[in-house]
């Protein structure tokens, strides 16, 4: 049997707050592995937080 490996592709991604904190307009985005897929001061919370909603809704789609 093949061992699945965790990718950052197809686990959950989540947001995160930059260095600066809640008040900052951008948002981080961070993988389940841990890895950073958006860096700070590149996107701003509300396209971050969609990007993080259409990952993981697609994510379910693949899995059916
Ligand atoms: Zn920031």
């Amino acid at each position: 049997m093949k061992k699945k490996k965790r990718n950052w592709k197809t686990v959950e991604w989540k947001t995160a707050y930059c260095g600066t904190g809640q008040k900052c307009w951008c948002r981080t985005i961070i993988a389940d592995t841990g890895k950073v897929v958006v860096d700070s001061g590149c996107l701003s919370r509300g396209l971050a937080q969609l990007m993080v909603k259409e990952h993981n809704m697609l994510l379910k789609l693949n899995k059916n």
